[in-house]
């Protein structure tokens, strides 16, 4: 996700296919992943769906399993939820109407066709466990069914509709990771985007009640036709975290293509679409050089009802309409698509580790300005501003409520999201750069390939990273990173 702040100019950072032929082999690797198939029926008028996931879920484990869980969400965006979806202090701009709330009911869960026990837990009864009735063995494969409905709120987050945009985001149950003996049960949590999943393959059919809509996806739109008085829309997604729609009656399309890659943007209030196009084609081009190739045949740019600066899904970002800059918008632009290597490709738990993506994430666009200089922002004017910002947040802090803790830590650690947002992106921002003045550009770079190399496809750890870069850099980094994100560097 990319956040704005406004301290000394305007300055954007931001919070969050396929089946493709080409590149890595995506068909050969998604054979051994999990396959999401969904039919949603969505009602554009009430805002209600019905939804049936079949889930064929592979045990990637080594050890047996005789229940699953999965993330359930929505349950947070209730009116009785335990937790507020935004800051208090966003609450007008995340509900221009008043406050609005979802419902959110899994109706029917069956197991190899048999009905399932099923019981909730995690915070806000937002982990649905599902009894297997047997032991699922290590690479074995059991067919889930769960049934769903939702109302979605009049919420402009990435689980909700605002005046032009349907945000249908996180809003299917998905798996939890299993590592280390146990489901990660992390509930959700107002800062940052506190996800955290596993690579599967996405079959997802939306059926419309209105064919004045338009559907942007994760993965390849591969029909659109009228089934039973109902426009479907089907995607498919191989070797992908996650699937993510946006939905309009007011959506401009225009495309291009960089390399194999199909760019999309869909717009409805943007004078300047060509340049946003261009940012995010320029931003794939950059990254795929500097980084490694992305690995997926589409991409799609969605202006969106969204209160932050934007969002990331695999294969789409979702953009905020109330950015009016348009310096600023190709910034969320490009934030949004280095996601796509860092959360998307590699993936981490970005309810544990949110530095972990976001600050390699903002960390990236500085070195997507080295390579185009016809923007106009500066890797130099970025360090600067982040510099100017963060220190005088920490002073401000300081004299108004004594202490700060500055490690970067949980986003649920957080006591308020101006910490969550200074320590994760503009502090993240000025280690990334106190290593690249260590180590210098080549083997940053260097390090950087590395990384995304070897945790293509898989969820990556903070140690990965330090391993890719002292490898790069022949440097024992440790101490480097432990000092950063413990909050014991003084930056001034
Ligand atoms: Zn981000």
């Amino acid at each position: 996700m990319k956040k704005v702040l406004a301290l000394l100019f305007i300055f954007v950072l931001s919070i969050g296919c396929v089946a493709c032929s080409k590149k890595d082999n995506i068909t050969e690797i998604s054979k051994n992943l999990s396959n999401y198939d969904m039919t949603i029926d969505l009602n554009t008028e009430s805002k209600t769906a019905f939804g049936v996931l079949n889930l064929d879920y592979i045990n990637s484990s080594d050890d047996a399993l005789n229940e699953l869980k999965f993330h359930l969400y929505p349950q947070f965006f209730k009116e009785d939820a335990c937790h507020l979806v935004v800051s208090s202090t966003k609450l007008n701009d995340a509900y221009p109407n008043g406050m609005s709330y979802s419902e959110f009911e899994v109706s029917r869960v069956k197991v190899e066709d048999t009905d399932a026990i099923v019981q909730y837990s995690g915070e806000y009864d937002d982990i649905l466990v599902v009894d297997l009735n047997s032991n699922l063995l290590p690479n074995n494969r059991i067919n889930i069914e769960i049934e769903f409905n939702f109302t979605l709120p009049n919420c402009e987050h990435r689980f909700g509709y605002g005046e032009n945009t349907i945000n249908l985001a996180n809003f299917y149950p998905i798996a939890c990771v299993y590592e280390d003996g146990a489901f990660d049960e992390s509930g959700y949590n107002a800062n940052g985007d506190p996800f955290y999943s596993d690579m599967a393959n996405y079959d997802v059919k939306l059926n419309l009640d209105n064919s004045n809509y338009i559907v942007a996806g994760t993965g390849e739109k591969t029909d659109i036709k009228q089934v039973n008085g109902k426009y479907q829309t089907t995607f498919n997604a191989d070797l992908v975290r996650d699937f993510a729609m946006v939905i309009s009656d007011k959506f401009e399309v225009i495309s291009d293509k960089v390399g194999d890659t199909n760019v999309e943007y869909y717009y409805f209030s943007d004078d300047f679409s060509e340049k946003s196009l261009n940012a995010g084609i320029d931003a794939i081009e950059t990254f795929s050089d500097l980084f490694g190739e992305y690995s997926y045949s589409n991409f799609s740019i969605v202006e969106s009802d969204f209160i932050y600066g934007g969002m990331e899904y695999p294969n789409l970002i979702m953009i905020s309409a109330d950015i009016e800059n348009i310096d600023d918008y190709m910034n969320v632009i490009i934030h949004e698509t280095a996601h796509q290597w860092w959360y998307g490709m590699v993936g981490n738990d970005e309810y544990t580790y949110p530095w972990l993506d976001e600050a390699l994430t903002e960390y990236s666009c500085l070195l997507f300005y080295d390579n185009n200089s016809d923007y106009n922002l500066t890797h130099s004017q970025m360090v600067d501003v982040s510099k100017s910002n963060y220190t005088l947040f920490v002073t401000v802090y300081q004299d108004v409520l004594g202490d700060l803790d500055t490690s970067m830590r949980a986003v649920d650690e957080y006591d308020t999201e101006p910490e969550y947002t200074y320590c994760t992106y503009v502090k993240g921002v000025l280690m990334y750069e106190s290593l690249y003045q260590l180590i210098g550009e080549k083997d940053f770079v260097a390090g950087l390939k590395q990384y995304f190399n070897d945790n293509k496809y898989t969820n990556a750890t903070p140690n990965d990273l330090i391993f890719a870069f002292e490898n790069s850099s022949g440097n024992e980094l440790d101490n480097f990173f432990s000092s950063w994100l413990d909050g014991k560097v003084v930056i001034r």
